[in-house]
C-alpha cells in the first residue's frame, strides 16, 4: 500500500515551514504545482514549481473565488489509480499524489471583528473542495491541512525513498475532514450569531484538542480537553506554571472556582471541592479574603481547588501554601507569589491573563444518551435594585452586602443551594441535596462546625444572612435557617406558598428580599 508521491499541489494561506518542507518535496523528486501567492513564495525562495494556472491552461479568476476549481486538479486527485486509470490518460488528466493546502484564515478573520463582507470573503472554496477530494481518495492521495504535519509526512517519506503508507494517509485523510467539519462549524457558528438564532436546525461544534488527558472522572475512563477557540478568558486558555499535569476534575472544577471568582469586584477567593464551593470571601485584601474562605470548610479545603480574582501576591501565596491545594489559578502572580508557590513542586498553578466577564454571553453544552442540551451560559446577576423587600424588616445596609454575595455564591453551587454569610464570607454551604430543607440543614450543621474548628463557642450562623437559589417551597427551610440564628433571606420568590413563607419569615423576624431570578445549576 505504499504509494510514491510524484506530483503535488501546494496552496496554502499560512506559509509557516512552507519553503523548508517545500525544498524536503523536491529533494524527493515530487513535482510541484501552486497556486499564485504559494507559487510566488516557492519561486522566490528558488524552488522549481508550475503554476496551477499554467497547469490547468485556465487563469485565476474572480480575485482568487476560482483557482482550483478545475477537472484536470480535481481528476487529478479524485481519479483512482487502478479503475480510474484509462479515463485518466483520455482526458490527459495527470495524478497529483499529495495536497497541502491550509484554509483562508476565516477563524482569525471572526475573532478579529472583520466587517461582514470581509468576512465573507474569507470563506475559502477551493481548498476545501482539494482538502475533501484527496482524503476521499486516500487509497492513493496524501493530504495535509497543517503545517504541523510537514515533519511527520518528510519522516515517513525519507523512511519509505519517497512514499506514504495506507495508515498514514488514513489517519492524515480523518483530520483533512475534521479540519473542513471545523471550518464550515465556523462559518454556521459565525451565521448564526448574525442571523440572531443561537439555535439553529443544525447545531455543530468544533474544538481542538489541547491535551489528551490521562484519565476521565474516574481511572477507568479515556479523556482529553479541547479548546473552543473563543477565547474567553480562563481555565481552557491558561498558561500552567508549574506543577503536575492537569487532570479532567482539576480542569472542571478550576473553571467552576475561577468562574465564581470572577463574580465579585473586590478582592476575591473561591476554595473549590468537586465543582462546589467550599469557602468563598471578599475582603480588602485578599490574604484576609483567604483567611475567610478558608474558614468556612477547612476539611474539605484539603485537596482544594483555589481561585482568586485578581493578581496573586506573596502575603496570599504564602498562606496557600500552607494548605495542600491541588490548583491555583489567578489572572496574575507577582513575584513573591511565584517564589511561595514554587517550593510546592506539584502544585498546578495556572494564570489566565485576565478575568473573564460574568456577565458575557455565552453558550453551555450538555451531553445526554443520544442527545445534547445548549443553552446561554447563567450570566444573570442580580443587584441591590432587582431586588425587591417582602418582609416588614428591611435588611440593614451590612445585610443587604452580604445577601448579595451570598446569592452570587449560590448560583454556582449545585441545586439545592443554601448560602450562609457572614461579614462578606461563607460560613456553611448545603449543595447538591434533593430536597431544600435538607440542604438548609446541612449549611447550618457545617456554620457549627466552622464554629468550632476555629474554637469559637456560637456557630457562624448566629446573624448570618441565607441566600436560597430558588425559591423555598414551604417554610421549613427558611425556619431552619432562622433557628439556626441567620437575620436575613435573599431568594427567587415565586412559590404558590410565598405568602406562608413571608408569614413565617415576618414571625421569626426576618429581612426578607426577592431576586425573580433563579439560579438552578446541576
Ligand atoms: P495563494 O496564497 O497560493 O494564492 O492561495 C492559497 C489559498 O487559496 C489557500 O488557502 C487555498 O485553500 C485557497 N484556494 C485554492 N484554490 C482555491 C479556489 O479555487 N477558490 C478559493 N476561494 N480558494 C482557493
Amino acid at each position: 500500500d505504499l504509494v510514491r508521491i510524484q506530483r503535488a499541489l501546494l496552496s496554502v494561506s499560512d506559509k509557516t515551514g512552507l519553503v523548508e518542507f517545500a525544498r524536503s518535496l523536491a529533494k524527493h523528486g515530487v513535482e510541484l504545482l501552486s497556486t499564485g501567492g504559494t507559487y510566488k513564495s516557492l519561486k522566490d525562495a528558488g524552488l522549481v514549481v508550475t503554476e496551477v494556472s499554467e497547469h490547468t491552461g485556465f487563469p485565476e479568476i474572480m480575485d482568487g473565488r476560482v483557482k482550483t476549481l478545475h477537472p484536470r486538479i480535481h481528476g487529478g486527485l479524485l481519479g483512482r489509480r487502478d479503475t480510474h486509470a484509462a479515463e485518466m490518460t483520455k482526458h490527459d488528466i495527470p495524478p497529483i499524489d499529495l495536497v497541502v493546502v491550509n484554509l483562508y484564515p476565516f477563524e482569525a478573520t471572526v475573532a478579529r471583528g472583520a466587517a461582514y463582507e470581509e468576512t465573507v470573503e474569507n470563506i475559502d472554496i477551493g481548498g476545501p473542495a482539494m482538502i475533501r477530494s484527496a482524503a476521499k481518495n486516500h487509497d492513493f492521495v496524501t493530504v495535509v491541512v497543517d503545517a504541523a504535519q510537514y515533519d511527520e509526512l518528510i519522516a515517513a517519506m525519507d523512511a519509505t525513498k519517497g512514499g506514504t503508507d495506507l495508515s498514514l494517509r488514513r489517519r492524515f485523510a480523518a483530520a483533512a475532514y475534521a479540519r473542513t467539519g471545523a471550518y464550515d462549524a465556523a462559518i454556521s457558528q459565525w451565521f448564526a450569531r448574525e442571523l440572531n438564532d443561537p439555535f439553529p436546525t443544525r447545531f455543530v461544534v468544533a474544538g481542538t484538542r489541547a491535551q489528551t488527558l490521562r484519565y476521565g472522572e474516574n481511572p477507568h475512563q479515556q479523556a482529553a480537553f479541547y479548546r473552543d477557540g473563543s477565547n474567553r478568558p480562563g481555565v481552557a486558555t491558561a498558561t500552567q506554571l508549574q506543577g503536575k499535569e492537569l487532570s479532567y476534575n482539576n480542569l472542571n472544577d478550576t473553571d467552576a472556582a475561577f468562574e465564581l471568582a470572577a463574580e465579585f469586584e473586590r478582592p476575591a477567593v473561591a476554595i473549590i471541592k468537586h465543582a462546589n464551593p467550599c469557602g468563598v470571601a471578599q475582603g480588602d485584601t485578599l490574604v484576609g479574603a483567604y483567611a475567610q474562605a478558608l474558614r468556612c470548610d477547612p476539611v474539605s479545603a484539603f485537596g482544594g481547588i483555589v481561585a482568586v480574582n485578581r493578581t496573586l501576591d506573596g502575603a496570599t501565596a504564602a498562606e496557600i501554601a500552607k494548605l495542600f491545594a491541588e490548583v491555583v489559578v489567578a489572572p496574575a502572580l507577582d513575584d513573591e507569589a511565584k517564589q511561595f508557590l514554587s517550593t510546592k513542586k506539584n502544585l498546578r498553578v495556572l494564570v489566565t491573563g485576565s478575568m473573564p466577564d460574568p456577565a458575557a454571553a455565552g453558550t453551555m453544552l450538555k451531553m445526554l444518551s443520544g442527545g445534547f442540551l445548549v443553552q446561554s451560559r447563567d450570566a444573570g446577576r442580580i443587584t441591590a435594585s432587582d431586588l425587591k423587600v417582602v418582609t416588614k424588616r428591611a435588611p440593614s445596609a451590612g445585610e443587604l452586602d452580604d445577601l448579595l454575595f451570598a446569592f452570587r455564591v449560590a448560583k454556582h453551587v449545585k441545586s439545592n443551594a443554601i448560602v450562609y454569610v457572614k461579614d462578606g464570607a461563607t460560613v456553611g454551604i448545603g449543595a447538591g441535596q434533593m430536597s431544600r430543607v435538607d440542604s438548609s440543614r446541612i449549611a447550618a450543621w457545617k456554620a457549627g462546625e466552622a464554629a468550632k474548628a476555629a474554637n469559637l463557642a456560637e456557630s457562624l450562623a448566629k446573624g448570618s444572612v441565607v441566600a436560597s437559589d430558588a425559591f423555598f417551597p414551604f417554610a421549613d427551610g427558611l425556619l431552619a435557617a432562622a433557628e439556626a440564628g441567620a437575620t436575613a433571606i435573599i431568594q427567587p420568590g415565586g412559590s404558590v406558598r410565598d405568602e406562608e413563607v413571608i408569614a413565617a419569615a415576618d414571625a421569626a423576624g426576618l429581612a426578607m428580599v426577592f431576586t425573580g431570578m433563579r439560579h438552578f445549576r446541576h
